[in-house]
């Protein structure tokens, strides 16, 4: 079968891919941008990673956050290809998409070849298991599925525990990052909205337990965020267990050095480890499968650029740049840049430099902390409650409007409010 062949393909449509295909699209025009520019993802439609923890309580409905990269194609100018990323061959410039198969193992599309002049590797990350023993069982927070099954079970378990005579479900989490502090506070509120639409005889209490192996829990931020989260979380409940390693996944309880924590539920969201099958490609790769780049996110090959959690890209005193949205978000930009100068047979001489703007934790329906980073040297700001909450929406917001622009994110933002007050917050079904 002959094989496509563009400019530009980039793989992985993610908070950085989706964004870095946008930009070169708009760019190039309506005439151009599709004839040059291809995007390839293994699903059909986008949703923005760091909401996946809302997606698994609940609180947040994929088929309505949702965005087809069709659409958004169309829309940037850009072609867009469904498909999962086979082989990818540097030398050649060539990549592989695996068939796509339908119900009962029927091939609905065969393997599809593509080449191309550039490519960049924008295809995210996975957990780190540690090698834990029966840690494969728990749920994790990788793709909209897992967070989608995790709130199939919830609602089970939620069902299972109103009719029980202990009325009582819980829930551990392993890890206690952003994503574990942030699942336990909206897993909260998830359990709060479900008690108000039920009758009092099916009540029944929701007891949470984060299991973090460090001394403190969001150890990549100040100490004062960690202690003000701690106490936030421990009002609602949530028992915080920090020192606390897990040695063993088991169906029904974790083992951990400091004792046993029995669960209906476990999400693993501890550690970030990029595609073993990473090393596959004819690429430089790290200890965490990561694709090597230099400080312009060029890889090891020519022609090939990697962005985002895919890519171990040097930041200061010896270390990588942090696995984080507001990385993909600046790497996306730069390449961008890059790129378009390349177009135009120019170079861009200035390497990317990341700037951390601080990190924001949502702790449920109006509050997060976090640490906003000073500029020019200036002191870095803490914020908490309404304000944290409003500015860690704005990440959220300036990704759509990367992919959409101005006025269709006010719109969108704007329906999905008034569907939350029609709808409600939690997704039941
Ligand atoms: C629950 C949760 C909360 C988070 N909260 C925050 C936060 O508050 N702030 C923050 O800065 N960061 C946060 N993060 C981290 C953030 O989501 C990532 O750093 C960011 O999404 C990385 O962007 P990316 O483009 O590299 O990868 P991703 O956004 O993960 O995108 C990768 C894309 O590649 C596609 N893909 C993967 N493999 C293949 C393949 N083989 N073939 C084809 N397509 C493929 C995937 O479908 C996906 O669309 C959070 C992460 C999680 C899980």
């Amino acid at each position: 079968m002959p094989g496509m062949h563009y400019d530009i393909v980039i793989v992985g449509g993610g908070a950085g891919g989706l964004e870095l295909a946008a930009r070169l699209g708009r760019k190039l025009g309506r005439r151009s941008g599709k004839e040059r520019v291809l995007l390839i993802d293994r699903s059909s439609f986008h949703i923005w990673k760091p909401s996946l923890h809302e997606v698994a309580a609940g609180t947040l409905d994929v088929h309505q956050e949702g965005l087809s990269y069709s659409i958004l194609g169309r829309s940037n100018h850009f072609s867009f290809l469904l498909g999962d990323l086979d082989s990818f061959d540097p030398v050649a410039k060539r990549l592989t998409l695996k068939p796509i198969v339908g119900e009962g193992g029927k091939v609905l599309v065969d393997e599809r070849g593509v080449t191309f002049t550039w490519g960049v590797l924008a295809i995210g990350s996975g957990s780190n298991l540690f090698g834990t023993p029966g840690a494969e069982q728990a749920h994790l927070l990788e793709r909209t599925e897992d967070a989608e099954a995790f709130h199939t079970r919830l609602l089970a378990a939620f069902m299972k525990a109103s009719f029980s005579p202990e009325k009582t479900m819980s829930v551990a989490i392993v890890g206690g990052g952003a994503t574990g502090v942030e699942l336990s506070a909206e897993l909260i509120e998830a359990h709060r909205e479900l008690l108000d639409s039920i009758g009092g005889e099916q009540r029944f209490r929701l007891d949470i337990a984060i299991v973090e192996a460090a001394p403190r829990i969001l150890g990549g931020l100040p100490e004062k965020i960690s202690d003000q989260a701690t106490v936030a979380l421990e009002r609602k409940g949530v028992r915080v267990h920090t020192g606390a390693k897990v040695v063993a996944v088991h169906a029904d309880r974790l083992e951990t050095s400091l004792g046993e924590v029995p669960a209906d539920l476990i999400v693993w969201a501890a550690g970030v480890k990029a595609a073993a099958t990473n090393a596959d490609y004819g690429l430089e790769t790290n200890r965490t499968n990561q694709f090597v780049v230099n400080d312009r996110l060029e890889t090891s090959a020519p022609d090939v650029w990697a962005l985002g959690d895919c890519a171990g890209a040097p930041w200061k005193d010896g270390q990588l740049i942090p696995a984080r949205a507001q990385a993909a978000h600046q790497q996306a930009s730069y390449l961008a840049k890059t790129l378009i100068a390349r177009l135009g047979q120019r170079r861009v001489e200035t390497p990317f430099v990341y700037r951390d703007f601080g990190s924001l934790v949502s702790l449920g329906e109006n509050k997060g902390v976090g640490a906003l980073m000073g500029g020019l040297g200036g002191p870095n700001f803490f914020v908490e409650g309404l304000i944290a909450k409003w500015a860690y929406t704005s990440l959220h917001l300036d990704h759509h409007r990367a992919i959409l622009g101005t006025p269709k994110t006010v719109v969108l933002a704007l329906a999905r409010l008034l569907q939350q007050r029609v709808a409600g917050r939690l997704k039941l079904h």
